[in-house]
């Protein structure tokens, strides 16, 4: 059975990459008929808020990914990460080391001063516990391979090799017995039952530091098989430099309320972005199930851009439901306003909109309060000329009694003519006098969404 798992450290928002990686794990594991589950990775206290937690835990929702288990909290683990340690401890794969601060930071300095790589040089590798003072406080370090390499056959990098001399003998328990970030990813994935490790390619290095723990367990207690991993490239802004604030929204939620994307959306152009199928941009979840594997998983990073996240958003904005439409813009109008009014003028906001602020903005003309604020072009076409064409309109719109668009139309189209004008010469002072603004669903559009009273209200407000 392939058991995937998305491993966030609760410090922040989730991050784009974040849901992108959670995304993957996702899809992974629905595809192959498998589990994916949720480790919120809370060792460092510190760093770890509640607060964090919970956007996490509502970023994820929000795009509809489900997990298959509650979540774990690695901090509830500390004992059996401790655990491990000492059966490595106690087989010869680990040891003790008493290196004091003072020794471990002269050891640092001598290896600047000669230029060498800085790490741990292995000096309670081979000692004697006995040799340390009674009661000294150590650390357990792992003992990892010195010759040969370690070769990592990555599902998305393909095969990377290391020499296991560059691994260094690091730190599982800290003196204070509490279990190091390495050691609890590793004991966690295991315990989990994870088959598959897909995650951010800036993790690479950790794969190579962690796998000896896990060979270590295997050849000690068995039932501990190399994991796959699978490490996706990071997602970079449209400059190639590594995403981040400058090139806007990072967090998920940002996506959701300052750029106004629907989370059908953000699912599809996550996926895109970094797994392709052919030249296909809308994705369906449902399709996107069925397609999904890690070959199509690219090896270069991808570029962020919003214009296709906002093209696939208004795909989506299109596709929706009317009443969820009502219901989101509903929610950022406020008040108490007409849901069935608003459900039934999206099919024409949503045509054109990219972003649901635009439905938002699209729809305030149907609340607009009489006498309505006017935008300064408006006003200019509201002029003498202006006004006296809608006094003509007025006349022959209260006359009107089938108020439908067709009937609509041929109304005002025989006005023109009878005027000897184009119906645009029409159709722009009443859009203003309709709306308060120059731009604005199609005019008889939006004479069927205010109705005969209300339109006639606003028109004969501007009329001279
Ligand atoms: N907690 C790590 C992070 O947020 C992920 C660890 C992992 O996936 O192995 O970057």
């Amino acid at each position: 059975e392939v058991v995937t798992r998305f491993a966030p450290s609760p410090t922040g928002y989730l991050h784009i990459g974040g849901a992108r990686t959670a995304l993957f794990n996702w899809l992974y594991a629905r595809h192959h008929g498998g589990r994916v589950l949720l480790r919120i990775e809370d060792t460092d206290a510190k760093r770890s808020t509640q607060d964090a937690i919970d956007k996490i835990i509502e970023g994820l929702d929000w795009l509809g990914l489900d997990f298959d288990d509650p979540p774990l909290f690695q901090s509830d683990h500390a004992s059996r990460h401790a655990e491990v340690a000492m059966k490595l401890l106690e087989a010869g794969h680990a040891y003790k080391c008493f290196a004091t601060t003072e020794e471990l930071e002269a050891m640092r300095a001598e290896q600047r001063a000669n230029k060498q790589p800085m790490r741990y040089d292995g000096r309670w590798r081979d000692r004697d516990a006995a040799d340390a003072p009674e009661g000294a406080p150590f650390v357990v370090r792992l003992k990892t391979p010195n010759d040969g390499e370690t070769a990592i056959d990555d599902a998305v990098q393909g095969r990377v090799t290391v020499r296991n001399a560059e691994i260094d003998d690091y730190v599982l328990l800290r003196a204070d017995g509490t279990p190091t970030y390495m050691l609890a990813v590793v004991v966690d994935d295991h315990d989990m039952g994870v088959t598959h490790i897909i995650r951010g390619d800036d993790h690479l290095n950790n794969a190579f530091r962690q796998l000896p723990i896990i060979r270590a367990m295997e050849t000690i207690e068995g039932g501990w098989p190399d994991p796959v991993y699978a490490h996706v490239p990071l997602i970079h802004g449209n400059d190639g430099a590594k995403m981040s604030k400058r090139h806007g929204a990072v967090g998920v939620e940002g996506y959701r309320d300052e750029e106004g994307v629907l989370p059908e959306a953000l699912f599809n152009y996550l996926l895109r972005l970094g797994w392709g199928h052919g030249d296909r941009e809308e994705i369906s979840r449902h399709e996107a199930i069925a397609l999904f594997d890690l070959d199509g998983v690219g090896k270069s990073p991808s570029r962020f851009d919003i214009k296709k996240l906002q093209n696939l958003n208004g795909h989506y904005i299109r596709e929706a439901d009317d009443a969820r439409l009502a219901e989101l813009v509903g929610q950022t109008l406020g008040g108490d306003v007409d849901l069935a009014l608003l459900a039934k003028a999206m099919p024409v906001l949503k045509t054109r909109a990219k972003t649901t602020h635009e439905l938002v903005d699209g729809s305030r003309f149907l609340f607009a309060k009489r006498p309505l604020e006017l935008t300064e072009k408006a006003v200019a076409l509201l002029d003498d000329e202006g006004r006296e064409r809608l006094t003509r309109v007025s006349k022959a719109l209260h006359a009107q009694n089938d108020w439908t668009i067709d009937a609509l139309e041929a109304t005002t189209k025989s006005l023109a003519e009878e005027l000897e004008l184009g119906l645009g010469k029409l159709a722009q002072p009443m859009r203003a006098a309709l709306t308060g603004t120059t731009t604005s669903p199609g005019i008889f559009d939006v004479l069927v969404l205010l109705g005969k009273d209300e339109s006639l209200a606003r028109i004969d407000a501007q009329a001279s």
